[in-house]
């Protein structure tokens, strides 16, 4: 018995509706999706037919239009143009053509019932067009366009139908072809479950159209099945969505044939042969036929009456009734010479929705012979349906075509059950017993210390499910850094006196990949901060998905107030040492806290002079003309809103009209600002170590935010200039977490958020902190904000935007290529939702809930402890 459930559509928003929705995939060709799609970045043609967002000469079945179709699907529901339901519902779809409605409802239905033929099928399917929706759907783990079902009329369902249309729609919208589309949420959960117990009576369901699409859907899920042995069946790919109406509200159109040729008979011969089986008379006009067996034919201009003589054919059959079937066998084989209509190239297909004319001027056109057909009704389908037979090739055409857009359904494929996050003392003691060592060796390294301690904190449950990781002492070896170095940095200044700095390079991990991390100047750098620093690096970089390992470097330099020249004659001097640990393949540095462009530029041109080699993959973060990305500078600030926007999407919310408190006023502040701004959010602090401003109109003008860059890169800038310069006020000595905003954003440095400032926070009603800098909250604050449940994006996961650009600068160097803007946004776009994705997931398998700060520590490790045991004891 059919299986008709509730599901949590994506739908489009309420003002989008119009602009989104889009006709079907395939009942146009790819120059006129292009031009229906023209100036539209709402229209669904972007996800269902994502060619169109390549040049022509680009093979529609190419993986990237797939991939395309994900990302655009991705960005539709990102920027909250698709939003998706809070709970699983049916819907009901009315449409309106020419004073006709058809009225029924839109649930998942199950791919068992089709595998076992509930759901029953009169259209044979080609191999070629299934692998392209299977392709499409495996790509947007979603149904991106329901199925159009019938089935025999039941009353109380009728009855449901007729009540629940008497409320207020969602949304009741004309399209530009004059079909009128309604849809209602039934969001009276008691009747949904009626709804489907109504419909576990009910016999069979019947394909309208869709056959492809079901077919394709089918085939993924048999896919997911096969990889997920431990699928129980309710997973949402068992299911796949439809509009299901009853059979009485449907309206079948003719759909009519043009044969291009007359298979080299004479016009005489031809008809001479047609009267053999049909009374052949002239008509005034066109002639479209009004019973059954009886077809109008177009030829040189004039219409004709064919009717089928008595006894013509053997109706014993079902299929030997129906007229598509007759005129198959009498004319298009017999005569015409048509043996397969699928595959034939000299025949042609006219819907009846272009009417008789569609088939004068194909026929025209072709210099043809044209067939006006009856349409076909419900019955006889169900009943060839019923038999386990097919229908001829193309014998029904349904109008209204259903939209697509209006409703999405996702697969949700890799949601994983949640785990119960238990830890046994044996386990507890063995982390313990690490932390106490650490403790014990660089207890010196408060900040090391730490970070190891939260990232440990959350692996108790991992241990336990994966005991091999205790017996191979990984976690013994994962905070001992692989190979540190700390050298003598000998400098000029201007006055010509002779400055020592320590510079430091610690590379902490290389299982998964060369180590990549950045270099800090700042006066506060020592060993503890560089290795806090490198071993967040190991969990951040495998976040990413990208082959990096973890490092860190730095120096105790301190730019502020030095010249240009001496920043030149410190960069050179440190890159004299560091050049011998590094490589394109060994160890890639990029900026931190003072290193940005300028520096890396003065760190790479040593490099190169002592090497004699343009190796520009050594460094990440270079200007545009020697190998460096575009995004890259705006990448940490960028991928933490990213990483931001999927917190609030998480809660069914965006940045639109949200305030945010941002901490720093550098690289990262400084992306923040930008990203906020596109997004519809302002960003209205800014601080420095000596104090912050607060600028109620936001940070959000170009004047603004290229102010920004001034001071970051004048050396005695701080950010007092910033309130002189815009008129705001400044709160000296002060932090921004005072300020009542929706969001905190602390993109300066570790360990800006105590627990005083955590409880000013609580207090001023935020719920999410995403952390732009590396460690900014201490453990103390961190256990504070939890409590009052605020969620916490970690740096090491968002903020990791940075170096996963820093990766794709990598791979742009590697391959010698350099991508769009654009495509560097997308792919950070991408990156730092899957990044989410993974917290979410690893938080939940270990039975932490919805913990990003465990969820990052645990999908970070887990890679990383996988790779260092394959490699054997290193
Ligand atoms: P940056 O450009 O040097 O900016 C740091 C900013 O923070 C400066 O405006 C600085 O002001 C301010 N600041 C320093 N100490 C402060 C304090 N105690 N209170 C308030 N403000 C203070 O550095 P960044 O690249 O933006 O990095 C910021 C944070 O993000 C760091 O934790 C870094 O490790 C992390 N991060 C950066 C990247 C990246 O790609 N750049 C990637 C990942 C993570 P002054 O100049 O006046 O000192």
């Amino acid at each position: 018995m059919a299986v008709v459930r509730p599901f949590k559509a994506l739908r489009p928003r309420q003002d989008l509706v119009e602009r989104v929705a889009s006709l079907p995939y395939d009942v146009m060709n790819r120059k006129e999706a292009k031009a229906m799609a023209k100036g539209n970045p709402y229209s669904f043609l972007h996800i269902v037919r994502s060619e169109i967002d390549f040049p022509s000469s680009t093979d529609p079945y190419d993986k990237k239009v797939y991939m395309k179709a994900k990302s655009n699907l991705k960005v539709f529901e990102d920027d909250g143009i698709l939003v998706q339901d809070e709970n699983a519902m049916i819907y009901i779809y009315r449409q309106i053509m020419n004073g006709n409605e058809q009225t029924g409802f839109v649930g998942s239905t199950s791919i068992d019932d089709y595998v076992n033929n509930i759901i029953k099928k009169h259209e044979l399917t080609l191999l070629s067009k299934e692998r392209d929706r299977i392709s499409h759907f495996d790509a947007c783990d979603a149904n991106t366009a329901p199925i159009f079902l019938t089935y025999r009329d039941e009353d109380r369902l009728n009855e449901i139908l007729t009540e629940w249309t008497k409320n207020e729609p969602e949304f009741d919208i004309v399209t530009e072809d004059g079909v009128g589309h309604v849809v209602w949420a039934i969001s009276d959960l008691e009747l949904c479950k009626e709804i489907t117990e109504r419909f576990s009576e009910i016999e069979s369901l019947y394909i309208a159209d869709g056959h492809h699409r079901t077919a394709s859907a089918a085939k993924v899920a048999l896919k997911r099945r096969q990889e997920n042995p431990n699928y129980n069946g309710n997973e949402e790919y068992n299911f796949f969505m439809s509009v299901i109406f009853p059979e009485s509200c449907l309206n079948i159109m003719d759909y009519n044939r043009i044969v291009h040729d007359l298979n080299g008979l004479t016009e005489d011969e031809f008809c001479d042969l047609i009267k053999e089986n049909f009374i052949v008379t002239e008509s005034k006009g066109p002639y479209k036929p009004v019973i059954k067996n009886t077809f109008g034919m177009y030829i040189s201009k004039k219409w004709y009456r064919l009717e089928l003589k008595k006894g013509a054919i053997a109706s014993e059959h079902i299929l030997d009734t129906i007229d598509a079937a007759i005129l198959e066998k009498l004319v298009l084989k017999n005569i015409l010479g048509i043996q397969n209509l699928r595959d034939s190239s000299r025949i042609s297909f006219v819907g009846g929705i272009r009417g008789l004319k569609g088939i004068k001027a194909r026929a025209d056109e072709l210099d043809g012979v044209g067939f006006s057909m009856f349409p076909v009704s419900m019955a006889e389908i169900m009943e060839v349906s019923d038999s386990g037979l097919i229908m001829p090739a193309k014998s029904t055409w349904f109008e209204p075509k259903l939209r697509s857009g209006l409703f999405v359904h996702k697969f949700d494929s890799f949601i994983v059950p949640a785990g119960d996050g238990l830890i046994s003392e044996e386990t507890k003691e063995y982390i313990e017993s690490i932390l106490a060592t650490v403790e014990r060796k660089d207890g010196n390294q408060k900040e090391f210390v730490q970070a190891v301690t939260e990232v440990l904190h959350s692996l108790g449950p991992v241990l336990e499910k994966h005991p091999e990781y205790q017996e191979n002492n990984i976690l013994a070896r994962i905070v001992e850094p692989e190979r540190s170095f700390q050298f003598r940095v000998p400098w000029v200044d201007d006055e010509g006196n002779v400055q020592v700095n320590r510079g430091f390079r610690v590379q902490f991990n290389g299982a998964i990949g060369p180590y990549k991390g950045g270099l800090r100047f700042h006066p506060s750098v020592y060993l503890g901060i560089v290795k806090f620093l490198g071993f967040e690096q190991i969990f951040k970089n495998s976040l990413t998905g990208l082959p990096i390992g973890g490092g860190k470097g730095g120096s105790d330099f301190d730019p502020r107030g030095k010249s240009d020249d001496e920043i030149r004659r410190f960069a050179e001097s440190f890159m004299t040492e560091l050049y011998r640990h590094i490589g394109p393949d060994v160890d890639v540095p990029a900026g931190d806290i003072g290193v940005g462009g300028r520096e890396i530029g003065y760190l790479f041109g040593h490099y190169r002079r002592i090497k004699g080699a343009f190796e520009n993959g050594v460094l990440t973060g270079k200007g545009l003309t020697y190998g460096g990305s575009l995004i890259r500078p705006e990448a940490t600030g960028y991928g933490a809103t990213y990483f931001g926007l999927q917190m609030l999407r998480h809660d069914k919310t965006d940045y639109k009209n949200k305030t945010v408190a941002v901490s720093g006023f550098g690289n990262v502040a400084w992306g923040v600002c930008k990203k906020v701004r596109d997004l519809g959010g302002k960003v209205v602090t800014l601080s420095g170590p000596g104090g912050y401003i607060y600028d109620p109109d936001g940070v959000t003008t170009q004047d603004k935010i290229d102010f920004m860059i001034k001071m970051r890169t004048n050396p005695n800038g701080k950010i007092e200039d910033y309130a002189k310069k815009f008129n705001v006020e400044f709160f000296p000595g002060k932090k921004p977490w005072e300020q009542k905003v929706d969001i905190v954003m602390p993109c300066a440095t570790q360990n800006e958020i105590h627990p005083q400032d955590a409880e000013n926070i609580i207090k001023n009603g935020v719920k999410y902190i995403i952390e732009g800098a590396n460690m900014p909250t201490t453990n103390e604050a961190v256990q504070v904000l939890q409590k009052a449940g605020i969620i916490i994006g970690p740096g090491k996961a968002a903020n990791a935007g940075g170096v996963a650009t820093s990766a794709l600068e990598m791979s742009q160097n590697s391959m010698r290529i350099a991508w769009t803007a654009e495509e560097v946004d997308l792919k950070l776009r991408e990156i730092m939702k899957n990044i989410f994705n993974s917290c979410v997931r690893s938080s939940a398998r270990y039975g932490f809930g919805y913990d990003l700060i465990a969820g990052a520590n645990i999908a970070g490790f887990t890679k990383v402890a996988d790779a260092m045991i394959s490699q054997g004891i290193y």
